[in-house]
């Protein structure tokens, strides 16, 4: 069983390394790869973990680039997790996040919805590689008794045209997938299903993007078909993953859920310039 879309306490996800490669373990997936938001840092520690329990880990990562005022999740694969170039590109999209939570913070306070995010910017401020986002806004909101869960946050005020919404700042899908390219990697167009934009997924598509996340938790049968069909209708490459987060945290990923069919691996990794995995 292969996933490729995994996340761990470096972005958003519940797990550390050790633990997520042991659920995935038990869950019986056999190939994976750890794609936090903006942060490489655990790629090398999955990898060392995984290769106690035989699986195979490749390096990935999710980066939010931006058309317009709407976040564009690129995913990317096999690249040199090392690369100064890529961890520059990172720094900066981390630095970001930032930004926007704070503002985000500001904006709440104006509505008369204080809260606290202070320790979680310190994280971020602090820990090698820490990526923050809105999901810790989501937890302030909850813990200071604005929402009754980190769904109801998002649904009210943190989503996309939302009032504590705040758009990133930062780069094109196409821009993200060059830096993924330079350091030996490459793209994929994160769940499009999600992004309710085909306007967006096109001009990708026309643009030259490498591969279509097709197989992820939050695509329904037709959506999965519809993207399997883009993909071989403009020859993509397909990705797929659960995005487990860890248990309980939205979506209705599970581990072993989602998974990416062998052959499209295989040809995933051919279209990568890798020789084999
Ligand atoms: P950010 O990276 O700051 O833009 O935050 C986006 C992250 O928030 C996504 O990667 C998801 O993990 C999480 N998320 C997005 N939408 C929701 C939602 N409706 N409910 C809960 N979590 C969400
Ligand atoms: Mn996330
Ligand atoms: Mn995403
Ligand atoms: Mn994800």
């Amino acid at each position: 069983m292969i996933d490729l879309h995994l996340h761990t306490t470096a972005s958003d996800g519940l797990c550390g390394p050790e633990q997520l490669v042991r659920l995935a373990w038990r869950a019986g997936i056999t190939t994976l790869s750890v794609t936090d938001h903006d942060t490489v840092v655990s790629v090398p520690d999955v990898a060392a973990v995984a290769s106690r329990y035989a699986i195979t880990a490749i390096s990935g990562i999710e980066i939010t680039a931006v058309v317009g005022d709407t976040d564009v999740h690129v995913l990317g694969y096999f690249f040199d997790p090392a690369s100064p170039v890529l961890e520059e590109f990172l720094t900066s999209q981390r630095e970001d996040r930032i930004r926007r939570v704070e503002a985000m913070a500001m904006r709440l306070a104006d509505l008369g919805l204080p809260v606290d995010i202070t320790p979680d910017v310190r994280l971020a401020r602090t820990v090698a590689g820490r990526s923050i986002g809105r999901p810790q806004v989501a937890d302030a909101m909850v813990k200071a008794g604005h929402a009754a869960s980190v769904s109801v946050a998002f649904a009210r005020f943190l989503g996309e045209g939302l009032p504590a919404y705040i758009p990133r700042r930062g780069v094109s899908p196409a821009e993200a997938a060059a830096v993924i390219e330079r350091a030996g990697g490459i793209a994929s167009l994160a769940h499009p299903g999600l992004l309710h934009r085909d306007d967006i997924v096109r001009s990708l598509v026309q643009a030259g993007f490498a591969a279509i996340e097709v197989y992820h938790s939050d695509h329904d049968a037709d959506t999965q078909a519809k993207y399997l069909r883009v993909a071989r209708d403009h020859d993509l490459a397909v990705t797929g993953g659960s995005d487990y987060h860890g248990e309980g945290v939205h979506h209705a990923a599970t581990l072993g859920g989602i998974c990416l069919p062998l052959e499209e691996f295989d040809r995933l990794v051919r279209r990568a310039g890798k020789t084999s995995f």
